[in-house]
């Protein structure tokens, strides 16, 4: 599932334009949020699992769906990470 702002995504990991409601743009914006960098950083600290403010967000956004899009959000990180390298 994607929308318009997830294909300028695919050919510009440094478009910042989301859509309400696309699961692939809510995982993006995660990808970019504060909770998520705090959950990288307790990764490098060595912590296992997940901080509580990341797990919230995601299961406040995907329900059910929170580990497979736990998933997209590193993939989505990655890409965005990639980009400003290159950049
Ligand atoms: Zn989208």
């Amino acid at each position: 599932m994607s929308c318009s702002d997830c294909v300028h995504f695919a050919q510009n990991p440094n478009w910042g334009g989301y859509r309400a409601g696309c699961l692939e743009c809510c995982a993006r914006s995660i990808a970019q949020s504060p909770a998520f960098h705090d959950a990288l950083m307790d990764r490098q600290k060595g912590a296992n699992g997940f901080p509580p403010r990341y797990k919230e967000a995601l299961q406040r956004a995907f329900r059910g769906d929170w580990q497979t899009f736990h998933v997209r959000v590193k993939h989505y990180a990655g890409l965005i990470e990639k980009a400003k390298v290159e950049a």
